[in-house]
């Protein structure tokens, strides 16, 4: 569905139903009610984008110079919309996290519209309309900004994560369809070894650094977290605070790191006290009874209610 032409077909007309929805109620496209959802890192500025029902694309602009970039454009219109009307400026360089088309399907047409993009993409996956092939520990250059590329292949076998350490100001990582607040996506190309490494590879980060993930996912993978750690302090909060917010229809992101590492059950495959909840010594074990229990156990977590815990605050 992600990869086919009836789904990149399906994904469009989401994407259309949208803006004539939004035409219909007398907004125009960069209208949003995350307007004014900018995240200041100094340096860099990050601005997120809700796509469709679930996607998140996002804009990060360079302080000093005013470059604008585009992670993962799972749209064309609505983007241009926001470069135009918002931040008054071109569109400059794309990065893109995986070939699925929520979030490429927007490359093309970007690239007709401004045909001095640049638009990176891992060298493992074929995607047309890419100039710049990137893989492990590349630095992007992007104005006075230098990004990090980190092959995380599990959810495709090209997903990479754009990592930035802005100056005096916590850092910023882009996780694709790889980490959502409190899971990871699905191993379409890739096993359990690769999903250590790529875990690995993001506990190394610092714990201050701000996660933007691929989607607003935190009502179903925090379920199957909860269901693992029904008493983990860390856990009870962060889902109060998610409740409170999809209750009035707020996104639930970004999060750190710091906060991912204490109750993301994929985040804790090296934490040798979560492996007595697995019945587990080592992390591949952990890793593997994650995986399995996430599909096989589905029915006893995904009808559990997330709610509001008081002590929790
Ligand atoms: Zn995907």
């Amino acid at each position: 569905m992600y990869n086919s032409t009836i789904g990149r077909w399906f994904h469009n007309c989401v994407m259309r139903n949208r803006h004539e929805r939004r035409i219909r109620a007398g907004l125009t496209l960069h209208h949003s009610w995350v307007d004014k959802e900018i995240f200041d890192f100094n340096t860099v500025k990050v601005k997120i984008v809700p796509l469709g029902r679930t996607n998140y694309s996002y804009f990060m602009q360079d302080t000093a110079t005013g470059d604008l970039a585009v992670i993962d454009p799972g749209d064309h219109d609505y983007l241009v919309s926001i470069a135009n009307n918002y931040f008054h400026c071109p569109i400059s360089i794309v990065l893109l996290t995986h070939k699925h088309w929520d979030h490429s399907a927007g490359i093309h047409q970007l690239r007709k519209t401004y045909p001095n993009i640049i638009t990176y993409a891992s060298s493992k996956e074929q995607i047309p309309d890419i100039t710049n092939r990137v893989g492990e520990n590349d630095s992007i250059h992007f104005g006075n900004t230098l990004i990090r590329v980190i092959e995380t292949p599990v959810h495709t076998k090209g997903s990479l994560c754009f990592f930035i350490q802005p100056d005096a100001a916590p850092g910023i990582l882009f996780t694709g369809d790889t980490f959502f607040i409190g899971g990871m996506g699905a191993y379409f190309e890739g096993d359990i070894k690769d999903a250590c490494r790529s875990v690995s590879k993001i506990n190394a980060l610092p714990d201050e650094t701000y996660m933007f993930p691929g989607h607003e996912y935190a009502e179903t993978t925090l379920k199957y977290a909860q269901f693992l750690q029904p008493t983990n302090r860390s856990l009870l909060k962060k889902v109060t605070w998610v409740v409170k917010r999809r209750a009035r229809y707020m996104m639930t992101i970004p999060s750190t790191l710091r906060e991912e590492k204490s109750y993301n059950p994929f985040l804790r495959i090296y934490d040798t006290t979560f492996y007595p909840v697995l019945g587990v010594s080592h992390y591949l074990g952990a890793i593997s009874k994650l995986q399995e229990w996430r599909m096989r156990r589905r029915n006893e977590y995904k009808n559990i209610e997330l709610k509001i815990y008081p002590e929790s605050n």
